[in-house]
């Protein structure tokens, strides 16, 4: 049986625990590390830390786009911040990467039906030129009708794909084939010579706030102006196709521009464990955020929220494993981030890595990929997430765009898997925005990491 020696804060709590339990029954070291558990998770669910970090990045910072001067500033911003609570060790690891900035971007149908069409540029998306481009429209339900159709009905003309992504708790929408007219649509259409490409947003909302995101061009492919429609102006753009007697026009202006290699870089903080040999317990998000929003369910709420965690687990003693926090820089435009640290770091020297990058609503379900040898700690994890009313999921599943490079280099995983019934109303929205965050949720955010980070890296003395 181990010794536990608390600090003066937690030792109160746990003698306050001890006291409550029957003379009959001598607390156990496991019953105390129990008791010690819910009362860090009452804590956590009182916690202020992640919505002070949320609520001064995205009004101090506001929007951060990767490799930008915005960025630069919240690496700065994130610096102070991680080092002002208390985190060892904060640095940055700089690198440089290619650089795409939004322009001017308007759409407007010239005919049969005259009228304006909200839309916004997709990253990567070229230029159609200061003076625009005017062209027929031809249309398509989804990415199967547009590659089944001949290229010569679209050379030369603004390629347009619908799709329709359903609304999902676990926000398995944002998947192939929904995803495909944004993220293959671009490069195929230019391969197939068409002027320019309008998609349907990915998301689920109805709101004139179009979607933007990356899109990708195959090296030797000219990226052509490429844009996505909000959800009822794609509806819209549909109605007028099937109802056109003539050609449908579309006057298409979008003035992005490429800045070449410009700086980003990961800021890295870290809790020291007890035993610095010891593999490391790695928890990330992503600190650029696309530019059209301050970027706070995508994913300033993650780094509030893995940030704000990892301090309370500091503020409670010393943890077995150290703790390394990363705000990745550049995800959204690329993993850039991801890709640079996984390049400096080796993925075997990690215990576990975890990202908290899909907005600020509560955990309903954990997942891991530890390996089968590890079973008894991944039922640990489940059972003391339990309380906080957190599911038990599969056992060789985890997920994470950041730490993907790493898995893939052999760190286990783990995934606390967010409420994303909403997610796909807000992302890469002009709407995704400080007030559209549920307190209480976050803080449930909160405690769900804390518990992870005292049952990976623990225990704490
Ligand atoms: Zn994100």
């Amino acid at each position: 049986m181990r010794a536990i020696s608390l600090r003066p804060m937690t030792r109160t709590l746990a003698l306050a625990a001890l006291a409550a339990l029957p003379l009959s029954s001598p607390a156990s070291a496991h019953d105390l590390e129990r008791e010690r558990l819910l009362q860090a998770q009452a804590e956590a669910l009182e916690d202020a830390v992640a919505w002070d970090i949320l609520e001064d990045l995205t009004t101090e910072v506001g929007p951060r786009l990767g490799g930008t001067p915005a960025e630069a500033r919240a690496r700065a911003w994130a610096t102070e911040r991680l080092t002002a609570l208390g985190f060892a060790n904060v640095r940055v690891e700089d690198y440089r990467m290619p650089t795409w900035v939004r322009g001017e971007e308007k759409a407007r149908l010239t005919g049969p039906y005259p009228q304006d069409l909200a839309l916004t540029a997709l990253g990567n998306s070229g230029s159609t030129g200061p003076a625009g481009l005017t062209a027929e429209v031809v249309g398509y339900v989804d990415y199967a009708a547009f590659l089944a159709d001949d290229p010569a009905n679209q050379a030369g003309r603004i390629v347009f794909i619908s799709n329709a992504m359903p609304r999902n708790q676990d926000g398995s929408g944002y998947s192939m084939p929904f995803g495909a007219p944004r993220w293959v649509g671009p490069n195929e259409a230019a391969k197939r010579g068409a002027a320019a490409i309008v998609v349907r947003s990915i998301g689920t909302d109805h709101n004139r706030t179009p979607h933007t995101g990356n899109t990708s061009f195959e090296e030797g492919v000219d990226p052509i102006p490429a844009a996505a429609l909000a959800v009822p102006d794609a509806e819209q753009l549909m109605r007028v196709l099937e109802r056109a007697e003539t050609a449908v026009r579309m006057e298409l202006l979008l003035t992005p521009r490429r800045l070449g290699m410009q700086p980003s870089g990961n800021v890295i903080a870290e809790v020291p464990g007890r035993d610095p040999s010891a593999k490391k317990v790695l928890v990330g998000c992503h600190l650029d955020s696309w530019d059209n929003a301050p970027g706070v369910f995508d994913d300033g709420a993650g780094c509030a929220i893995v940030a704000a965690a990892a301090k309370r687990v500091m503020d409670m003693g010393t943890p077995a494993r150290t703790i390394e926090i990363v705000w990745f820089g550049a995800e959204e435009v690329g993993l850039w981030g991801a890709r640079d640290f996984a390049e400096r770091h080796d993925g075997t020297d990690y215990h576990v890595v975890a990202e908290s990058d899909f907005g600020a609503d509560r955990v309903w379900k954990v997942t891991t990929d530890l390996g089968e040898h590890r079973r008894a700690e991944a039922d640990a994890l489940r059972a003391a997430l339990a309380p906080l009313g957190i599911a038990s999921g599969d056992y060789d599943q985890a997920g994470g765009a950041d730490v993907g490079p790493l898995r893939a280099e052999g760190a286990p995983g783990l995934s606390l898997r967010q409420d994303g019934t909403r997610y796909f109303d807000l992302h890469h929205t002009a709407n995704d925005t400080l007030d559209k965050v549920d307190p209480a949720q976050l803080r449930q955010n909160v405690a769900a990491w804390t518990t992870m980070l005292l049952v990976m890296a623990g225990p704490v003395e």
